[in-house]
């Protein structure tokens, strides 16, 4: 952000938005609002903090951002029928949660909004079987309309139970760029539209409720934040209002030592810094969208990564400065990694470099590292979709090779790197896989490793074994490895 905008912003949170204010923003995800109970609970959680001024923010049902994707797909191929069926049990099952949470007129009012957004997702259908194109435009307009759905519901239960509940269209007020599936919000005008519309709601003593992960563009055209975008939405509300803390209530105690998916012995960490959770965001930890902690960090506001289902629990706090010292705080993996060569060894100059990059860069195709030696750059690349046309538009430039199918395992701590012997201990741990590609990352908290997909739950648990081993106790993990201490 410039210094100019930054000059802005201050002006009007001074203004407007001190923060010795009592915001308190709570995004549940798509397992937080699944079924009837979990939006009971999601109810009770945001009535203990009515104390507090909740800005409510929620995913779609858990499964319906997929199920719409894959209805897009199928109508875009000619499969119409089966297009509709999916998005007719979608509606089924809103109608459902509609008649066991909400009563009388609410009910109806709310059944008639969701048959007219159900109408218009039809349509949609209909175009996309039409034109037979399913690019990102469309798919951003197809997913929002899960958002769409379970915030409208989410805002009637709990006016059913006595929350002054207000919806709020996030698309109205979070205002990105034109890049679709992956947009960025434009700071200043996303700020002043999220302040004018959900600050007097907050100020009649409403609850306001948002759909996370959905945007628009300066012309109004739906965008999203990416997949597991709510997180993002969340941060973005709370920074713009300069809110007191940022709660992401998910399906886990808070954020773990790794997946607990991949290795059930994993602990809750209790406090990290914002840098360690950022980077196993970036890493692939799916509890947290990439995104998230950079508004959060900018206006050093604290995050709670929460258990919906366990409310009693105190979850994981990410604040500034977490305990620092020679740690491993947690091991995560990303999948869809790419190593590509792109050469001859005489043709790469400066000039080309920035050629090469501007290409990867138009086709959203992030380089994770890059290494140049005799004029061939060696990339490591987050998403492998686009690399075809890539290395056809590179053609005159340089041959571009590459092979699909690797993972990133990356582990984090504060000054990891400054540790002598974590980088012999990792290896030694995995010594019979080929391990590919060392990464030091461009800061200290992290070593990653390129491994083949196929051995990356085997890699982890490995690791998870060596660093954090089940003699520790349990839970209250504080993010340190003891057991790492004592061997360094
Ligand atoms: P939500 O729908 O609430 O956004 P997500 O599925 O996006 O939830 O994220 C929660 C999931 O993230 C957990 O169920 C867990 O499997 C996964 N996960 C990956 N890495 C971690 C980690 N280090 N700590 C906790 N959860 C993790
Ligand atoms: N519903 C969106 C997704 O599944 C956004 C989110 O859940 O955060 O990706
Ligand atoms: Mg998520």
């Amino acid at each position: 952000m410039s210094g100019h905008e930054s000059g802005i912003n201050e002006r009007q949170r001074q203004s407007r938005f001190e923060r010795s204010n009592d915001v308190v923003v709570m995004k549940f995800g798509g397992t937080s609002v699944e079924d009837a109970a979990a939006i009971r609970r999601l109810i009770a959680i945001v009535q203990s903090r009515l104390g507090a001024q909740p800005v409510v923010v929620v995913s779609a049902l858990a499964k319906v951002t997929d199920q719409l994707l894959e209805a897009g797909a199928a109508a875009a191929t000619g499969h119409l029928g089966a297009a509709l069926a999916a998005v007719r049990s979608i509606y089924v099952r809103h109608e459902e949660l509609a008649d066991a949470l909400i009563d009388g007129s609410a009910y109806s009012a709310l059944d008639g909004e969701l048959r007219g957004e159900f109408r218009a997702l039809e349509a949609l259908l209909h175009d996309l079987e039409e034109s037979r194109q399913f690019d990102l435009k469309s798919q951003d307009h197809l997913l929002g309309f899960g958002e769409c759905f379970s915030s409208k519901l989410v805002t009637e239960a709990l006016c059913q139970a006595g929350v002054n509940a207000a919806h709020v269209d996030a698309r109205t007020c979070i205002v990105t760029d034109a890049r679709h599936g992956q947009a960025s919000p434009v700071w200043d005008v996303t700020e002043q539209r999220v302040q004018d519309t959900v600050g007097p709601l907050l100020q009649r003593g409403q609850v306001p409720v948002l759909g996370g992960f959905i945007a628009s563009s300066f012309d109004g055209i739906p965008t999203t934040l990416g997949r597991g975008g709510s997180d993002y939405s969340a941060a973005i509300v709370g920074a713009a209002l300069c809110a007191a803390r940022i709660e992401i209530w998910t399906d886990v105690d808070g954020i773990m030592t790794t997946d607990p998916k991949i290795c059930s012995d994993a602990r809750v960490i209790r406090k990290m810094s914002f840098d360690e959770a950022a980077e196993l965001a970036h890493f692939g930890a799916k509890v947290l969208h990439p995104g998230t902690l950079a508004p959060a960090m900018r206006e050093k506001i604290p995050v709670y990564v929460l258990n919906s289902k366990r409310p009693e629990g105190e979850g994981t706090e990410i604040v500034g400065r977490a305990r620092t010292g020679n740690v491993v705080s947690a091991i995560t993996a990303r999948k869809n990694v790419a190593t590509v060569e792109i050469g001859p060894a005489s043709g790469i100059d400066s000039e080309r470099l920035r050629a090469v990059y501007a290409v990867f860069d138009r086709h959203s195709c992030s380089v994770d590292e890059m290494t140049m030696s005799l004029g061939r750059i060696s990339l490591l690349v987050g998403s492998t979709a686009a690399l075809p046309v890539i290395a056809a538009e590179l053609r005159d430039v340089a041959e571009v090779r590459w092979e699909n199918h690797k993972a990133l395992v990356c582990l984090v701590g504060e000054n990891i790197r400054r540790q002598p012997d974590v980088a012999s201990r990792v290896f030694a741990a995995v010594s019979d896989m080929d391990v590919r590609v060392v990464c030091q990352g461009t800061s200290d908290r992290t070593i990653s490793f390129l491994v083949e997909e196929s051995r990356i739950e085997e890699s982890v648990r490995r690791l998870h074994a060596v660093f954090f081993p089940q003699s520790e106790p349990a839970r209250d993990w504080g993010g340190l490895s003891s057991a790492f201490c004592q061997a360094g």
